[in-house]
Parts: C-alpha cells; structure tokens; sequence
C-alpha cells in the first residue's frame, strides 16, 4: 500500500493506492495550524487511511506529501508554508520517525501534475496549470516530474506579460498571476461572496459590464497560460486545475473562443491546435493525494 497525503491551507487529504494503482481509502480532515499540528494531523490522516483500506501500517512501503511552500526534496525540508503556519518543517523525517515508513515530500502543484498525468491516463508530456490563489504549473514528461535546473520549471505565475501593471507578491510588476488567479479575481472583483470567481461569472452573465471586463482579463490571462505552456514547453496536453477549475464549462467555454480568436489573427497559432490539447480537471478528482502516493515509485530525471 501507498500513502498520499495533500497538505492544503485547509484541509489533509489522504488516499490510499494498491500496487497496482487502484485506490482503496479516501480521508479528508483539517490540516490544523502550525508544525506540531500539521505534522499530528498528517499522521491520523495516514493511519486512518490505512485502517480504511483494511491495511496495517506494516504494508505502507511509501509516504508521499505534497504541500505548498519552498520544497527540499531530497531531504523532505518544508519552508514558508505561509497558509500553514510553517516556517521551516522537517516534514519527512518527523513523520517518518512517527510512522517508521519512508516519507517523500514534494511541492502540492508538482504533486498534482503528477497525479493528473495518472489519473486522466495521459501519455507523453503534460502541464497541470493550477489556478488557485496564485498561478503555478506543474510539467510531466513521460511520467516523470520536470523540476528544471533550480526547481523554478513550470512557475510560469510570475512571467510578467503587462509592463504597466499592479505590482506582484513577487515583486515584479504586471505578472501573470495577477491576471489569472483567485487573489487576482479577489484584487479586480470585491465582493463579500463566498465564492468570489463563482459570483464575477454570474454577474458578467446577468449582464453586469464591470463585471464582464473582469472575466474577459481573467479568461484572457487563463488562456494566455495555457499558450505560454505550448510555447515553451510544448507539451502534449495541458490540464486546467486548481480551486478555480472548479468553474467546469463556464471557464472552459470562453477559453476556447479566446483560441478561436487568435487562430484567426494567427495561423501560426492556429497550428498549435490549443483547443485539442486542453482539458479540465474533473471536478473532485484528488490529483495531488494520487500524485504524492507515486512519489518515490515512479522513475526520477536524473
Ligand atoms: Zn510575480
């Protein structure tokens, strides 16, 4: 048995996989707040997938994480989780030592690419783009995780495309991210909604102009996302997750015809044939828990 655990701001999501793939249990609880608390609700998370999939812990070989934050792979180190309240966490050797299993630990959007690539059956190359509160993209060649040289691969969140933009969290101005985002929606679309981009898209289809110039941007900066992916990774398929995917139709929708429109203007980029190569993420699907449990069993890039 594999354990993957995703790590979110909120909530612990743990699945448990049969050698063969096959997913057995399926746990969610609050991640808690804090080191200590992460580290003691990722352990219940694990030992109460393992009672569900009728498995003792003997059986785990592997512990997999994904989670926000600034990642050390090699040695499972977790920094700057902000949302989780961690600083610097020795994630892997703290649960390990707990657990007596080997413990990876991978940034949640990789993770997620990861989980993606197996769980929609994809082959060749592929990017999770994950729009969430911020804008990352996770890369799959053949299986295997791309991190690039520095672990940087796929940041595509922080490439500024309007040089007379608001200033980023990153310090740049016009990025991305602060496009096509949900703290980008947040910043161009106040609202006291509890589920803000939800709110702008029924707005803009009642009619609403302000409304309809916000989701025009958001969209716009959705597909310029999805293009730049094409462009400098050239990836098969590019998948569209994160909290924000959760739009289903309604965002892939006006993707497509902002496609359509630069097809026309360009046959060049009417030859990259975007819409063939984009898919949702279907709703639910627990890509980053999957891809955690792979950690460790799939092959690496050296
Ligand atoms: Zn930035």
């Amino acid at each position: 048995v594999r354990i993957g655990l995703d790590i979110g701001g909120t909530n612990t999501d743990a699945v448990a996989l049969a050698r063969d793939g096959r997913e057995l249990a399926r746990v969610r609880r609050p991640s808690g707040f804090g080191a200590d608390e992460v580290i003691a609700s990722a352990e219940a998370a694990v030992r109460e997938s393992v009672a569900q999939a009728g498995a003792r812990l003997a059986d785990v070989t592997s512990i997999g994480v994904g989670i926000p934050g600034v990642i050390d792979q090699l040695s499972g180190r977790v920094q700057h989780a902000v949302n989780l309240g961690v600083v610097d966490l020795h994630l892997a050797e703290r649960l390990s030592r707990r657990l007596t299993v080997p413990v990876f630990v991978e940034n949640d959007v990789k993770a997620a690419s990861l989980g993606a690539w197996h769980l929609l059956h994809l082959t060749g190359s592929a990017a999770l783009l994950n729009f969430g509160t911020g804008l990352a993209a996770g890369v799959v060649v053949e299986g295997r995780l791309w991190r690039g040289a520095r672990g940087t691969a796929g940041e595509i969140g922080h490439i500024p495309v309007d040089p007379t933009g608001v200033v980023c969290s990153c310090g740049q101005a016009g990025c991305l991210e602060t496009l096509a985002s949900g703290s980008a929606i947040a910043r161009m679309w106040p609202t006291d909604a509890a589920l803000p981009a939800v709110d702008l898209f029924d707005r803009a289809d009642a009619g609403d102009g302000e409304a309809g110039r916000v989701r025009a941007t958001f969209v716009d900066g959705v597909a310029q996302a999805v293009r730049l992916l094409a462009l400098s990774v050239d990836v098969e398929t590019v998948v569209i997750g994160g909290g924000l995917s959760g739009l289903g139709d309604r965002l892939h929708g006006p993707v497509l015809e902002v496609f359509a429109r630069w097809a026309q203007a360009s046959p060049f980029l009417a030859s990259l044939d975007l819409p063939a190569r984009t898919r949702m993420l279907p709703a639910g699907a627990p890509v980053a828990a999957v891809g955690a449990a792979l950690l460790g069993s799939v092959p690496e890039f050296a």
